[in-house]
């Protein structure tokens, strides 16, 4: 176990002296050789790694067009060396994400470019040699691909991209990372990241309508694996047992339960998050994604909607029609997938919810934008509706909130600093260190404002902020679900 201080929270920003190194000590564990191999990747470090890792990367740059322009276009500015959370968490020069970047970048040049080739020195070409593959494996690894910086680059560089790449390419030649490889596996064996078996899981949402029973006196259901429902409820398998995720699930429940709509879980697509992503292997995503496919084949359902989590949404929003579509079975009427959030929002417009606000009476509240949803995907049919459907339903829910400050919210969020596969106890140290300028923030609303609570849209950041707000002297119930708000307030007519 390393020891490290948290650090301390300050005035926000402080951009901090840089400290070479600080950071080359955090790795996460490596995956062995079954798991490597059960989601179609070498068990260990192959023999001719190097040849393989260069070819995989000359594929990559010839697929995409997008990673090439990345790669050719830095001028070295430095506008995005201050904007990432794990640089102004640990200090460390390759969390900059321009160095991070030069991490692929210098490779990619030695082998993709004539005066690479011909004059490495000249133009600061490197090998991949065992030192830097070490380094890849280390900071690759402390990119929670938020695309935080990108924002702030002048050409849209986005390292998130190169870091997806980078661990594609770290898994092509057996140097997979243990926590998403092993989350992956059983996704694609039992249906979710938990590997909660279909018994287990029917038991626990019976557990739960009765809870819900005796909270309210009003039968909600939680049906699972109803045949011609009209809505597949996908959901983060956190959200069926773990607070403050299940307490988001219940609000769901209710949310459908009073709007009369009907719907279903699957116990074969009894996962909403879709690990592949932040390996880059769009395989495994889409292994991932047709489970999703067929479970709402077999139910005959109408309609797909994600629960809350930031990643799940991101690869449905953008990925979920090309890896498992076309969905030409389902009803055209309504967004092919659909979030948990627009279909709330778009009962709280039409006055479909009878909603209490003075419920939430006990909480002041902030809100914390997920980098999934605010960087990577989009809510609703008008720009910024990721940024406004969340707020809207806070707003119709509880009677006192307070954003953030501008510059760390909306589309220049901070992470919770456990995102892109990062959210592992062996990266225990890198998670609360990345936390801080998010922390910062919080503090700053929690001084002014007298906040006690964070709703979040994410099963990670919820997880992510649970276990680092001890570290700063926050709560951890002080996270909670944007449809615990919604569940709270919700009125169920008890004649039901
Ligand atoms: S994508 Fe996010 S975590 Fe990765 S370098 Fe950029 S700001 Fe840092
Ligand atoms: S902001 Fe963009 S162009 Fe400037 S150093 Fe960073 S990645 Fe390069």
């Amino acid at each position: 176990m390393i020891d490290f201080e948290t650090p301390v929270l300050k005035e926000y920003p402080i951009i901090p002296l840089i400290q070479p190194g600080a950071m080359a000590h955090s790795k996460p564990y490596v995956a062995k050789q079954d798991l490597q191999e059960k989601i179609g990747f070498p068990g260990e470090l192959i023999d001719d790694w190097q040849e393989v890792a260069i070819k995989k990367m000359g594929e990559l740059v010839s697929k995409s067009r997008a990673l090439m322009v990345f790669l050719d276009t830095c001028v070295k500015c430095g506008a995005c060396t201050d904007k990432c959370h794990y640089f102004l968490g640990t200090a460390d020069p390759y969390n900059m994400p321009v160095a991070r970047q030069d991490l692929f970048r210098d490779v990619y040049r030695r082998y993709f470019t004539f005066a690479g080739k011909h004059f490495p020195k000249l133009v600061g070409a490197k090998d991949l040699d065992k030192d830097m593959l070490d380094l890849w494996y280390s900071y690759f690894h402390q990119c929670s691909q938020c695309r935080r910086c990108s924002v702030y680059c002048p050409f849209g560089i986005d390292t998130a991209e190169i870091s997806m790449a980078a661990r594609e390419i770290l898994n092509t030649i057996g140097v997979g990372q243990k926590y998403c490889n092993e989350i992956i596996g059983k996704a694609q064996t039992i249906g979710n990241n938990l590997g909660l078996p279909e018994p287990a899981l029917a038991d626990t949402l019976e557990g739960l309508e009765e809870d819900i029973e005796e909270e309210t006196g009003v039968k909600v259901r939680l049906p699972l694996d109803e045949k011609n429902a009209d809505i597949l409820l996908v959901t983060p398998s956190a959200d069926f047992f773990a607070e403050p995720h299940v307490d988001g699930l219940i609000g769901y429940a209710k949310v459908f339960h009073a709007a009369g709509l009907s719907w279903t879980l699957s116990s074969h697509a009894s996962e909403a998050s879709n690990f592949g992503l932040f390996i880059g292997s769009y395989d495994n995503m889409q292994k991932i994604s047709m489970r999703i496919r067929d479970a709402a084949l077999e139910l005959g359902v109408k309609r797909i909607v994600f629960g809350e989590c930031g990643h799940a949404w991101r690869v449905a929003y953008n990925f979920l029609n090309t890896l498992a579509g076309p969905f030409d079975f389902l009803d055209q009427n309504y967004p092919i997938p659909q979030n948990i959030s627009e279909v709330t929002y778009d009962l709280i417009q039409r006055n479909a919810l009878t909603l209490d606000k003075s419920a939430n009476d006990d909480k002041v509240l902030t809100f914390h934008d997920s980098c999934n949803v605010a960087r990577g995907s989009r809510m609703g049919d008008v720009a910024g509706g990721q940024f406004i459907i969340p707020r809207e339903i806070i707003k119709a829910t509880c009677n006192h909130f307070y954003d953030m400050a501008d510059d760390t919210i909306k589309e220049a969020t901070f992470c919770c600093g456990g995102g892109g596969g990062l959210l592992t106890d062996d990266l225990v140290e890198l998670r609360v260190k990345g936390a801080l300028p998010r922390m910062e923030a919080l503090k700053q609303v929690v001084d002014n404002h007298g906040v006690t609570h964070m709703v979040a849209i994410c099963a990670i950041c919820k997880s992510q902020f649970s276990k680092v707000m001890p570290y700063y002297g926050f709560e951890m119930d002080q996270v909670i679900s944007l449809h615990q708000l919604v569940g709270n307030a919700i009125v169920l007519n008890r004649s039901e």
